[in-house]
């Protein structure tokens, strides 16, 4: 139950959002048809769409009469209404990409970054990125930065990254907003990872996003939200514990899932000591899916599957009745700018009312 009253301005900007992301996820629904699934009256879902259509947000198309039926008029979402930028911060590279407003892909572009990168740096790099990538892009929301942390997702803060000497207390999230006068959101790039099986289709299967690439995390999604944790760090799984008395890691411990799988010989090799981490992990967190992501992953993904679900059979005596399904991502290098990007969109679904309401109604397009 909520701990305060909604007011008729909350119930407004609910109800905006609620219709907008059904029409969304229905890819083109009629007016009736949005009343029915979305438990509103024929009357309210009138009252509310005028606005959505003078923001440009919505395109009305209306269907030919059918010999028994009357003609219906279709609404979508006007896919080029507004834009989002995404942008991955690796060790070794980054790479930024734009959205429409239903997170198709339209531009992306990237390069690498020298070894021993400064904070400067990756700031232009990424504002640079953003600047040609918005040329000509209408309504542009924002960006969303994905990156290695540790990192403080609320107040926008690179913490201690690890294995990126200088970067201690970086204002990344600040810097960025200055240098390209958009809204920035900061988060982890596993958490952008997982944020691409959150939206637009939402699921709520318990599951982990693992990023296998320049270090080794987890996106978490757990009764239906991403888990960030209080402090934003959850999923700091590549430094978990698997040989107490193994090598030393970058981050200061030994024998961690990340050194391990690191220095093993082959991707066989490697993949198996994932596995038995990832056992743990299934047993703390009852997950229900893993999906496996990130360059090592990309080079052989085959071999990563298999031996990871070989893994988890043996290691984990529930597996009968408590399977966990594996699977390969399939968005490629994408995975992380596109949850970045997808991250302004779904804020944007959740309250499209701020955006509506500073931009003015815009003109109606014919069609
Ligand atoms: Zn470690």
């Amino acid at each position: 139950m909520p701990d305060t009253g909604v007011n008729l301005r909350g119930m407004r900007q609910h109800n905006r959002a609620l219709l907008l992301t059904h029409i969304l996820r229905a890819g083109e629904c009629s007016r009736g048809e949005l009343a029915a699934r979305t438990g509103l009256t024929q009357q309210a879902v009138s009252k509310i769409l005028p606005r959505l259509i003078d923001a440009g947000l919505l395109d009305e198309h209306r269907q030919p009469a059918t010999s028994v039926g009357k003609p219906r008029t279709l609404l979508r979402i006007r896919a080029g209404a507004r834009h989002a930028l995404g942008a991955r911060l690796d060790r070794d590279e980054f790479h930024v990409l734009r959205t429409d407003l239903t997170g198709h892909i339209e531009a992306s572009t990237g390069g690498p970054l020298p070894r021993g990168f400064t904070p400067e740096q990756a700031v232009d790099a990424i504002a640079d990125a953003a600047r040609r990538l918005a040329t000509g892009a209408e309504g542009l929301l924002g960006l969303c930065v994905g990156a290695v942390g540790p990192l403080d997702h609320h107040s926008g803060v690179v913490r201690d990254a690890t294995d990126m000497p200088g970067w201690h207390d970086v204002p990344l999230r600040e810097l960025l907003a200055a240098r390209t006068g958009l809204p920035v959101i900061l988060d982890k790039n596993t958490n952008a990872a997982a944020f691409t099986r959150l939206w637009p289709h939402h699921s709520p299967r318990a599951t982990a996003v693992v990023l296998v690439g320049t270090g080794i995390g987890v996106g978490l999604i757990v009764d239906g939200r991403l888990y960030r944790g209080p402090r934003t760090n959850a999923g700091e799984f590549g430094h978990t514990t698997l040989d107490h008395a193994g090598p030393r890691c970058a981050c200061g411990r030994r024998g961690c899932v990340e050194i391990l799988h690191d220095s093993a010989p082959d991707p066989h090799t490697a993949a198996g000591l994932l596995g038995i981490g990832l056992a743990d992990l299934v047993q703390v967190l009852d997950l229900e899916r893993i999906v496996l992501a990130g360059r090592a992953v990309r080079a052989a993904p085959e071999t990563y599957r298999e031996t990871v679900r070989a893994r988890l059979a043996e290691q984990l005596p529930a597996s009968r009745w408590q399977p966990v399904d594996i699977e390969v991502d399939e968005l490629g290098e994408d995975i992380v700018s596109l949850g970045a990007a997808t991250e302004i969109l779904a804020r944007f679904f959740t309250n499209p009312s701020g955006d509506i309401e500073s931009t003015g109604p815009r003109a109606r397009r014919p069609g």
